[in-house]
């Protein structure tokens, strides 16, 4: 068993029942109910007195943060049912109640990592049910609580919908070639190649470590698609992008990693 590769940092909480003792079926997506970044989010659940934990914890900043290792049962649903069965996400909200609105950027992250659990885990289809049979799961229908939420809440259908979309186009790129990832700096450039990947993520990591871009096996880039790492910090360091706190915001919020942004400003300067 494996955590997602859309991890950006580990700050594990020690609320969690060891090894689950079910196989992985279910999702069950809370709220947070509350606008707060990633990395606070899963802060949060560090002390033992707060007797909870998720497995992701998706900050309003889009920041995705691992809380509790996938291969463990989270303290999230209370339910252990459902907790041994589901990989438990908490996201950060954009406004407070009573809509508990969460924004279009997270929405699209959180579609992102389901979609990686479904993958990773063999799950397909990704289901919505409106029940306990469904693949997505509620919290409310194991507590009197309101979450995830009415927003997050109407926008299970979508979720399910977008997340089956999104594998079911990763099937048809990696069934003809065996859908080989190529970091190179042009597709012509054979010689530049610094690695070929089956994983997506992997290979973009490896194309930011090398300031190249990751091809499909038909060579279309794929990766990045707006601006390489190399350029963005060129930008932060002439101040386009603000500074400390503004300057993380913009860059994730524009879906950049900010960290190997920052990481490439401090070897440039
Ligand atoms: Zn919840």
């Amino acid at each position: 068993m494996s955590n997602s590769p859309l991890v950006q940092a580990r700050i594990l909480s020690p609320n969690h029942s060891g090894r689950r003792n079910q196989e992985i079926t279910k999702i069950a997506i809370h709220h947070a109910a509350g606008v707060i970044n990633g990395r606070n989010l899963a802060g949060i659940f560090v002390p033992r007195s707060r007797r909870a934990s998720a497995n992701y914890n998706l900050g309003s900043d889009g920041v995705i943060v691992l809380g509790v290792d996938e291969s463990n049962r989270a303290w999230t649903t209370s339910s252990s049912w459902c907790d041994n069965r589901a990989v438990t996400i908490e996201v950060g909200n954009s406004t407070r109640g009573p809509q508990w609105l969460v924004s279009d950027y997270v929405l699209n992250r959180l579609i992102d990592l389901v979609t990686d659990i479904c993958r990773r885990n063999g799950i397909y289809p990704c289901t919505y049910t409106g029940g306990k049979d469904g693949v997505l799961q509620k919290h409310e229908w194991y507590k009197n609580t309101n979450c995830p939420g009415p927003y997050l809440g109407s926008k299970f259908p979508y979720i399910a919908s977008e997340v089956n979309k999104r594998l079911r186009e990763n099937k048809n790129v990696s069934n003809p070639t065996g859908g080989i990832y190529r970091v190179r700096k042009s597709w012509s450039d054979i010689k530049s190649q610094k690695g070929a990947f089956k994983n997506l993520e992997n290979a973009k990591r490896c194309a930011d470590r090398f300031g190249l871009k990751v091809f499909d096996a038909n060579g279309k880039i794929v990766y990045p698609v707006g601006k390489t790492i190399d350029q963005l910090a060129r930008e932060v360091i002439s101040g386009k992008w603000g500074n400390g706190e503004e300057r993380k915001r913009r860059l994730t919020q524009a879906g950049y990693d900010y960290y190997a942004v920052q990481r490439r400003v401090n070897s440039m300067l």
